[in-house]
């Protein structure tokens, strides 16, 4: 029989995305199944994801989990086999899954993500009858105390059944003061630096990468950046401690979602063998975002708007991408300060920049679609997906060296595009001078035809689909249940 395994995310693309954290646990059903593995995913009950879920059976109930009246809910997205956690007084309200409308983070995330990931133990542990599970994949700091409920505090019953923990982004680690702790219903031992104690307060990502089996992230080169003080975000100590058990398994894309030989959102539709098609898309992203009609390149950014993204320092460079002949058209959203900057530059320079605020999926296939290069100068990138779809899509990404973005993007140096191999542009650092250097070398690589062409092809043969990456998690899944005998 196939390994049964639980994939526990506070968001899957196709009910609730946020970011490339949705893309993955989105995917990961699929990609696994191709290898003999069974992916239920298990996601708590915002509006949006019971409204999508439509009537389901209620197979499980608690009456007080943190407190809280709950209700297990059993469905399918697709192919896909959903658990769905429906606590009203924890996820029935309006706003995104972490924050309210104005974007301010509830107060109560501790509490929300705490009674999830107790939920999530209880059900690997065996609590719901005629479900059982082998393994439980935990998903960033949301699901981080899945791993500590299961090891410190187990069901009388229950059993414990190993656990990997995927970092998304080490930047977000859910961590609260030291008063939430009684709170959690861990006993009062887990309250130590090996439990999950973490700098005097309760580190959530923290208690999973602590007492996970594995801890995965998104990429090799990231896996190996997070063990130093620069990205480490305060828990490099912790992953350099258990480094022989951290992977970097790169992220792959959805190929049914992202191809743009059969991508509905697409004016044209286009294969490697048909660039020229790409040519329509571009006329309309051009109409839609007021710019003007142009033998320059179309740049484009698909982004949160935040200085992770190096957004602050894109927008400084943004006069001398008009300067030399280039437009930008921008979809994101994100902090306060960057939009304004973004929507003067938009106000300074009519028909050359135009600026979308906002979230917006079918948009952001377009602008792959139709865009000459993508630009993406994070200062940090545990694996990034819009280069991915930038590199399907035949939009050059010109992107910092970092993470996964090194990972993935082979820069046009002389000796790559010597050897035809090259497929995007990268830069050293994230400054000024290095992305105005970038955005020049695009712009002249641009205007020499074939050479473009070159870049656009190679990104478009390679391979960035779910199989290698699949077969990684399960080989990972399969060594872990062997050590636990
Ligand atoms: P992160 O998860 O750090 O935001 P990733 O590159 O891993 O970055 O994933 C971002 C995902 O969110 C991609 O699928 C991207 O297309 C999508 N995205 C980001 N901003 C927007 C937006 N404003 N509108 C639509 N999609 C967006």
């Amino acid at each position: 029989m196939g390994m049964k395994v639980l994939s526990v995310a506070s968001e899957a693309a196709g009910l609730v995305k946020t970011g490339g954290l949705a893309d993955v646990a989105g995917a990961l059903p699929a990609a696994l199944a191709a290898q003999g593995v069974e992916v239920t995913t298990f996601i708590p009950g915002y509006p949006a994801v019971l409204a999508k879920l439509g009537k389901a059976k209620a197979i499980h109930k608690w009456d007080a989990l943190l407190g809280e009246k709950a209700r297990l809910l059993a469905g399918k997205l697709g192919e896909t086999k959903l658990l769905v956690l429906d606590a009203p007084g924890l996820f029935a309200r309006e706003g995104g899954p972490y924050s309210d409308a104005s974007g301010r983070d509830w107060d109560d995330n501790w509490r929300r993500f705490a009674a999830f990931a107790r939920a999530a133990a209880d059900i690997a542990g065996g609590a719901v009858k005629g479900r059982s599970f082998d393994l439980v994949h935990a998903h960033d700091w949301q699901a981080g105390l899945v791993p500590a409920y299961l090891k410190l505090a187990p069901l009388a019953d229950g059993h414990i059944v190993p656990s990997v923990i995927t970092i998304h982004n080490m930047a977000f680690q859910g961590y609260y003061s030291a008063d939430i702790f009684p709170k959690l219903g861990l006993p009062p031992e887990a309250w130590t630096v090996d439990g999950v104690e973490s700098y005097g307060g309760v580190g959530f990502l923290k208690a999973g990468m602590q007492l996970a089996d594995a801890i995965t992230t998104v990429s090799p080169t990231y896996a190996g950046e997070i063990r130093s003080v620069e990205f480490g975000m305060g828990l490099e100590g912790l992953v350099l401690a258990r480094s022989n058990r951290v992977h970097g398994i790169l992220n792959g894309i959805d190929t049914a979602e992202w191809n743009p030989a059969s991508d509905p959102h697409l004016a044209a539709n286009y294969t490697a063998g048909k660039l020229a098609a790409r040519t329509k898309n571009k006329r309309a992203i051009e109409q839609e975002f007021g710019l003007d009609r142009d033998d320059g390149p179309l740049f484009i950014v698909v982004s949160r708007l935040t200085w992770q993204k190096g957004m602050d320092v894109l927008e400084t460079v943004l006069d001398h991408l008009v300067g030399i002949g280039g437009r930008l058209a921008l979809l994101g959203s994100g902090d306060a300060e960057i939009e304004g900057a973004f929507l003067s530059a938009a106000a300074r320079h009519p028909g050359r920049i135009g600026v979308k605020l906002g979230y917006d999926e079918g948009l952001s296939h377009r602008l792959q679609g139709g865009g000459d290069a993508i630009l993406i100068p994070s200062r940090f990138e545990p694996c990034g997906l819009t280069q991915l779809y930038g590199l399907a899509y035949g939009c050059v990404p010109v992107v910092s060296r970092t993470g996964g973005l090194a990972d993935t993007v082979i820069d046009a140096n002389p000796a790559a595009l010597a050897a035809e191999v090259a497929t995007g542009i990268q830069m050293n650092a994230v400054s000024h001078g290095a992305l105005a250097m970038a955005v020049s070398r695009a712009v002249d690589l641009y205007a020499q035809g074939p050479a473009w062409k070159r870049l656009q092809k190679n990104g478009m043969a390679a391979d960035f689909s779910w199989g290698a990456s699949g077969a990684a998690y399960a080989a990972l899944y399969r060594q872990l249940l062997e050590e636990q005998g």
